[in-house]
């Protein structure tokens, strides 16, 4: 199997974008922000996000 450059490109795109794990809205920001806690989400205020591009499923 060979991954395709859409997937990759897909990747890329959400790279970015992480989902609040608490209320869920979506918070663009550098992940490197968000590893050291500085990015918090503009509704609840939760530092808990989760990168958007793991929520793949099967
Ligand atoms: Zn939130």
């Amino acid at each position: 199997m060979v991954i395709s450059m859409d997937e990759a490109a897909r990747k890329r795109l959400f790279d970015n974008v992480f989902i609040c794990m608490k209320c869920g809205s979506k918070i663009r920001a550098n992940p490197q922000k968000v590893l050291s806690g500085k990015v918090r989400c503009r509704k609840c205020g939760s530092r808990k996000l989760r990168p958007k591009s793991k929520e793949s499923r099967g």
